[in-house]
């Protein structure tokens, strides 16, 4: 990657500087701005009214200790984060994110990525995104609920319905957010909308579980069916067996797709005769076991050690649904040389720049996370406008208007790589349609 517009290459050497050592977040901001170029060209005020340099920079950013005891009495610390990076046009919106390898880097890059996404949902929600290094792996339901408890007690302090809603992400599903939103709700004494992905028995909205895996298939068929396609007869693979993958797998199957493959972090399943997904979800919804154990529902799948491996079994689609950097260029040649069609991404930035040039080169269809996931926070978002209402759409109201939306992203971004002369370059129709609204927004504010 390279940007040649002098400002915004200026502008991404004082990022490197500023922000030492986060690599994901140099990432992140790189592609947002080389996309940007021929919008800058076109609009010199986005340049002269600063709005380039205010956008790579939070708003504000908590880092707090969360000490908790563990089930044989011991003292833990581990350290929380949440990063509001842009509340230009609504309350900042991320989800949490507990996982041994989050810092400061990751939550930036999150962030970050959240304002443009959250702009392509064309709901009024900012970006923001937190969470910390602790690893839910391996602990008690006890000991997850006295870490969420801890978290949350300063978290509080930050957060409000009308300020930051944060969700769930790799490691918080619903029961870390019971645990967190008992402990607001009994810090605050009030029930309000403070958190995304609750139950649906406090507040919760229907399809929002299934959110993120349906709407990066509603976007994926959006896209297909532009090249007169569908997931009909495709055999699908999907990393990752999380709530993103499961989900994703769910919507593929009905869709009329073959999942063959799903991972974590320790290895993949193929199963050539398509994933048995009521398996999976004993395994990872209720057991909460590794996903070697479908071998004991179907001893006639295979199981291999590692993840990359699964980038090297022939599809026609795939959804990667894990983690950052999971597809590198040696995975992405990989599936190019096996005929991959598309590659959606269901994770956040999975696919690394040069796995993106590879697809983008060979001519594969390419969805990038930031529009193609944006299910999940457009859910919260409707989930939000329940709490509001005191009111609750149906589950077939909630997915109506989730493949809505996920249809129009799909349609703005298109329209916008048209309009800047980069046709069917989705990543750079996302960026530049996300970052359009949020710039005029900051533009009517002021120097804020
Ligand atoms: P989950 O925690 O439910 O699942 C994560 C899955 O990815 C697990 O199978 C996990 O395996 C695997 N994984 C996590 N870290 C790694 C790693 N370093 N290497 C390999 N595999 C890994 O998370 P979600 O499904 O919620 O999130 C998955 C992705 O989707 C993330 O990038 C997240 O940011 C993104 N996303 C999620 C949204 C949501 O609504 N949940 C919304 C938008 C994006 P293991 O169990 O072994 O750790």
């Amino acid at each position: 990657m390279s940007i040649k517009n002098a400002y915004l290459a200026k502008v991404m050497e004082d990022v490197k500087k500023r922000n030492p050592g986060e690599a994901e977040f140099h990432q992140a901001v790189e592609e947002v701005l080389e996309s940007l170029e021929p919008v800058v060209e076109k609009h010199p005020e986005y340049i002269e009214r600063g709005i380039i340099d205010s956008i790579v920079e939070p708003e504000r950013i908590i880092k707090f200790r969360v000490p908790w005891v563990d089930d044989s009495g011991k003292v833990r610390v581990n350290r929380g984060f949440r990063v509001q990076f842009n509340s230009a046009i609504g309350p900042y919106k991320g989800g949490l994110r507990f996982h041994p390898s989050v810092y400061e880097g990751i939550i930036k890059f999150l962030g970050f990525e959240q304002i443009f996404k959250n702009s392509l949902t064309g709901l009024p929600i900012g970006g923001g995104k937190g969470g910390s290094d602790f690893d839910p792996k391996g602990k008690s339901d006890n000991e997850v609920m006295r870490f969420c408890q801890s978290f949350m007690t300063e978290l509080s302090k930050h957060i409000g319905a009308d300020t930051d809603v944060p969700a769930g992400d790799i490691g918080v599903g619903g029961r870390e957010i019971g645990f967190m939103y008992g402990q607001y709700k009994r810090l605050r004494n009030e029930f309000t909308g403070v958190l995304t992905g609750k139950g649906l028995t406090y507040g919760g909205s229907l399809a929002r579980t299934e959110a993120t895996g349906y709407g990066l298939c509603y976007f994926t068929e959006a896209m297909l069916a532009d090249k007169g396609e569908s997931f009909k007869g495709k055999t699908v693979v999907i990393s990752g067996s999380g709530n993103v993958a499961i989900y994703a797998t769910q919507k593929a199957t009905e869709l009329g797709g073959k999942v063959v493959a799903l991972s974590d972090s320790n290895g993949y399943i193929y199963d050539k005769n398509g994933i048995d997904l009521a398996a999976v979800k004993q395994i990872k919804e209720v057991e909460r076991k590794r996903i070697k154990e479908y071998l004991n529902y179907h001893p006639e799948a295979e199981y291999h050690e590692g993840c990359s491996g699964i980038w090297g079994i022939k599809c026609d689609i795939a959804l990667p649904c894990a983690t950052q950097n999971e597809i590198n260029g040696e995975s992405a040649s990989k599936l190019v040389a096996n005929g991959v069609y598309a590659v959606a991404e269901g994770a956040n930035m999975p696919s690394d720049p040069e796995a993106i040039g590879i697809f983008q080169k060979a001519g594969v269809l390419f969805a990038p996370a930031k529009a193609a996931n944006a299910g999940g926070v457009a859910t919260s978002a409707l989930e939000m406008s329940q709490n509001s209402m005191r009111y609750s759409w149906t589950f077939e109201e909630v997915d109506a208007k989730l493949k809505d939306i996920m249809v129009n992203i799909y349609h703005n971004a298109a329209a916008a790589a048209e309009e800047y002369g980069m046709k069917d370059n989705l990543v750079a129709g996302a960026n530049i349609a996300g970052f359009l609204k949020v710039a005029n927004a900051m533009m009517a504010q002021g120097v804020v």
